[in-house]
């Protein structure tokens, strides 16, 4: 692998982590699988110069809050930025960066949104932070490592949109019509939605039985539902 040596501010490569070489072995697993989820090169974040933008980003700022929630984080742990050029994508500061085009696209498409948002928020980047351990020996394992971590998001996802009282089929096609090619830290399309499937059925479960046992608590949760401060 050819280092790009550190010409940015943070000195990071970035056309992706060097940890081939011998400075990173000696990191941790957590670092390691941080820099190779979440280290990839930033989209260019954007200004919100006009009223529909606007009001959908401050939409899918109601649901990172709740999305956080679930997820068992801080609502303060994630904030949204405008960019250009991707779906989304989330840094190791929790930072998930939403396409412009996606968003204008998938406008009238909630479940959609806030799928890939609860995708991007079930990775928990800051998590790795704390995560201590041996370094992978080889690419593959680490390879490894990042297919089950996208399926923990990916499962996240699913059960986020179950208990947000949202659809996940239109997820699931979207997620095929985007991911054709086969990608080494991702399990094929057909079986990411297996595991969103899995996840949307946990999380109405859990949905129902809190209906049942929880009114109240459910209504908080639910998508139609401000969460509040509480
Ligand atoms: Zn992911």
């Amino acid at each position: 692998m050819t280092r790009v040596g550190g010409t940015g501010i943070s000195g990071k490569n970035p056309y992706g982590p060097t940890w081939t070489t011998g400075t990173k072995q000696a990191e941790s697993l957590g670092k390691q699988v941080q820099d190779e989820l979440f280290g990839k090169k930033k989209p260019r974040e954007l200004d919100t110069d006009d009223a529909t933008l606007t009001a959908q980003l401050v939409r899918l700022r109601a649901f990172q809050k709740k999305l956080a929630r679930l997820a068992g984080d801080d609502e303060d742990d994630y904030a949204i930025a405008l960019a250009e050029g991707t779906i989304a994508m989330i840094d190791a500061r929790g930072k998930v960066y939403v396409g412009k085009r996606f968003l204008l696209t998938f406008a009238d498409a909630l479940d959609v949104q806030v799928g890939v948002l609860a995708h991007e928020i079930g990775h928990r980047p800051k998590r790795w932070a704390d995560y201590k351990s041996a370094a992978p020996r080889t690419r593959e394992d680490l390879e490894r490592l990042c297919r089950t971590e996208e399926t923990y998001a990916d499962y996240f996802a699913g059960r986020a949109l179950a208990e947000l009282g949202l659809r996940v089929e239109p997820l699931c096609a979207f997620l095929a019509a985007v991911q054709e090619q086969p990608h080494p830290e991702y399990f094929s399309a057909a079986l990411r939605v297996e595991v969103i499937k899995d996840g949307f059925a946990d999380g109405r479960r859990k949905h129902e039985l809190r209906k049942k046992m929880f009114p109240e608590l459910a209504k908080r949760v639910s998508a139609k539902h401000d969460l509040g401060n509480g």
